[in-house]
């Protein structure tokens, strides 16, 4: 199975650590989410996979080998760093055809990997006239093009609409399931929620957290519950009694913690209450992920 080892790897430009002492693996079968706040040392970490940063100290291997010994790299390693890495006035078509003569891979690779990412339809244009979705799936395009075992995306949805966002998730979850190792970067926890199955999370270049997506949203414990009485006041003394702290919610609504929702609703039971929701409130991921990574993120000036 081949995965990226991540060791100890670290990268300093002068006095600033852009990643410090960072391991993790990227296993094979599954999405791993790359997540941290924009200067958190991600690309740097993705560039240093790629041979295109040298670490200061430390190493990282694809396969058990680092990216120069690899013979043909393409065909271990795809990526999308940079979608707008492209050439305006080439056509999609001979742009892949480039990259497949470069590498030594088959002609027919090219239409393998048009038709997988939808841009048979428009093979023939120029990458100038592409849109940012279409510049996103000619890169993956070209990540593909080698049919490599691992998978390096970017903040891959950056600017997408909705349709492209489903698309690139699909996608994703297609490449784990056909047994490749696909890393995938993002600064928005939500994102990551629905397309990774592990999370390596990182901040000022340092390891914050490197868990299951299930063990990371159970971790969070149990939220406030919502909850809407016909008689509120009547309930929410109820509720007290059961010793729940109970706080006003929007309209009639009241938010209680301290007691599960199934306990609400037994305790609505029990004493003959009519509701008319029960909807337990998960803290959302967005705020998990800030309270993770709070200290980590660096304050920077608005540019004009
Ligand atoms: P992310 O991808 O998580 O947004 P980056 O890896 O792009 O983070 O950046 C991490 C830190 O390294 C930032 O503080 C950034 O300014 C710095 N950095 C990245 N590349 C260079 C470079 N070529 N020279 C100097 N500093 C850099």
């Amino acid at each position: 199975m081949t995965r990226i080892e991540v060791r100890g790897l670290t990268k300093r430009y002068g006095h600033d650590t852009a990643v410090d002492d960072l391991s993790f693996t990227v296993e094979a079968g599954q999405v791993t989410g790359f997540l941290g706040p924009n200067g958190a040392g991600k690309s740097t970490t993705m560039k240093m996979v790629l041979g295109l940063a040298a670490p200061t100290s430390g190493s990282v291997t694809i396969g058990g080998r680092r990216y120069r010994d690899l013979p043909v790299p393409l065909t271990e390693v795809g990526a999308l760093l940079d979608a707008g890495a492209v050439h305006p006035g080439r056509r999609a078509c001979d742009h892949l055809l480039a990259l497949a003569a470069g590498a030594g891979l088959p002609r027919r690779r090219v239409g393998e990997v048009l038709a997988r990412t939808g841009l048979e339809p428009v093979a023939r244009r120029r990458a100038g006239e592409f849109s940012l979705g279409m510049r996103q799936r000619l890169g993956i395009a070209g990540a593909l093009l080698g049919d490599p075992r691992v998978l390096m995306f970017d903040e891959p949805v950056n600017g997408l609409d909705p349709e492209g966002i489903r698309w690139i998730r699909g996608l994703m979850r297609s490449l784990a399931a056909e047994g490749r190792a696909v890393l995938v970067s993002s600064h928005l926890m939500n994102e990551m929620a629905q397309t990774a199955d592990h999370l390596v999370v990182i901040g000022r270049g340092r390891l914050i957290a490197d868990t299951s997506v299930t063990e990371f949203l159970n971790g969070r414990g149990e939220g406030a519950v919502l909850v809407r009485a016909e008689d509120p006041a009547a309930f929410a003394l109820r509720l007290t009694a059961a010793g729940a702290v109970v706080r006003e919610g929007t309209g009639s609504a009241v938010v209680v913690s301290g007691l599960t929702a199934e306990e609400i609703g037994r305790l609505a039971a029990c004493h003959g209450a009519v509701l008319s929701e029960l909807t337990p409130q998960r803290p959302s991921l967005e705020d998990a992920f800030m309270e993770l990574t709070g200290d980590s993120v660096e304050f920077q000036g608005v540019s004009a």
